[in-house]
């Protein structure tokens, strides 16, 4: 196994590219370390795939290295990385049963018979399909053939990493909390290196230690999913975690104030003065609508009980914004303002958040 480092790199699917558009991936510089489970995620076409074909060595990169260790492996095949790897649709072959899909990628290493035995007798277990393990693959349900690529990704021990692109996709959704358990089960156990693609936050956050965002071609953000939740370092991922997201309202920040539309918001930290786009973001979590003076004035238009909490939908002054209020507090006709927690409010400039001077508390 090894510690993945990848050195400015870069991905144009285009011969020549001009503008920034024509980069799939923008420059990167990222190290993933050995043994940690990932989640890659973001929205479909921002380059999850590209990455991790890269990373496996089925895409070779325009630009930049990919090292495993101190070895450089740009230039190596997907065996010669020793990386397995679990695609959104099945490849399973057809003709064989599902006992024999599942040692394949053992008899090519020539493991002992077995040893090869007993372990396609665990994955077999692992992925539900004990019973049908001399069954041919040809006719199986196309969730049945997805468990038996997932099986083949998991089957060796003696892998660098192992990469899935949405493998869930075509499983049926019962069988996809249950098949993600055991991922993270056969993480825990064996201490792989994993990188999990997906589109789905609830997916990334139950499956990863650390979540790893991205947008446009970039990584965004590489944390654990308190770091995302806490301090999102790119509005996407302020936006893109939590339900709902962040709220951002332009600002106009100098020292330990922000200036907005309708009045003034203190902050925990002290800030220098910003020029360009200004917001801040406050998750709905840490804003409370109140019946008090003080505070922003906002009009409530709509109050969404989704049983553990209710999300108050409202406007201040033209602009969305999301209040999340505990189960069993009322909700009165005269609370027509909300405070934000200043603690809890994160500044951007131009959509990366930046980093106060001074943090009160800190
Ligand atoms: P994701 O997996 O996040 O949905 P992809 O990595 O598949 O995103 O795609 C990133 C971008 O690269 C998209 O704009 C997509 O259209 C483009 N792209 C992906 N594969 C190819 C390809 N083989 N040839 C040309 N463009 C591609
Ligand atoms: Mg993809």
């Amino acid at each position: 196994m090894a510690q993945i480092t990848l050195s400015n790199l870069a991905h144009s699917y285009l011969a020549k590219p001009s503008t920034p558009d024509d980069w799939a991936l923008k420059e990167m510089n990222h190290v993933w370390n050995d043994g940690e489970a990932y989640a890659l995620l973001g929205a479909s076409g921002c380059g999850k795939s590209t990455l991790l074909n890269i990373i496996s060595g089925l895409l070779h990169p325009s630009e930049g290295k990919i090292l495993f260790g101190d070895t450089d492996v740009t230039d190596t095949t997907t065996a010669e990385r020793n990386i397995a790897q679990v695609f959104q649709f099945p490849v399973v072959y057809d003709t064989m049963t599902v006992r024999e899909n599942l040692a394949f990628p053992l008899k090519n290493r020539r493991a002992p018979a077995e040893y090869i035995r007993d372990r396609v007798q665990t994955i077999g277990a692992m992925i539900g399909m004990e019973a049908e393990l001399d069954r041919r693959a040809r006719g199986l349900t196309a969730d049945a053939k997805q468990k038996i690529s997932l099986g083949r990704g998991m089957v060796r021990e003696d892998v660098n990493a192992i990469l899935f692109d949405e493998p869930l996709t075509v499983i049926d959704p019962h069988m996809k909390w249950a098949l993600r358990t055991q991922l993270k089960e056969l993480h825990q156990q064996f201490g792989h290196t994993m990188i999990y693609v997906t589109h789905d936050q609830t997916e990334a956050l139950t499956f990863a230690d650390k979540v790893v965002v991205m947008h446009e071609g970039r990584v965004v953000q590489m944390g654990t999913p308190q770091q995302l939740f806490d301090t999102p370092e790119h509005t996407f991922v302020g936006y893109f975690i939590g339900s709902p997201g962040m709220n951002l309202v332009p600002a106009q920040v100098l020292g330990n104030r922000a200036a907005l539309e309708t009045g003034e918001v203190g902050l925990a930290g002290t800030y220098p003065a910003l020029d360009g786009k200004v917001e801040i973001g406050v998750r709905p979590e840490f804003v409370t609508l109140t019946d008090a003076d003080t505070g922003l004035p906002v009009r409530v238009r709509r109050v969404e009980d989704v049983g553990r909490h209710k999300i108050v939908r409202a406007d201040l002054f033209g602009q969305d914004i999301n209040v999340i209020v505990p189960e069993g507090q009322e909700i009165g006709a005269d609370m027509s303002r909300v405070v934000f927690d200043p603690a809890r409010v994160n500044v951007y400039q131009n959509d990366w958040r930046v980093t106060p001077l001074e943090q009160k508390g800190a």
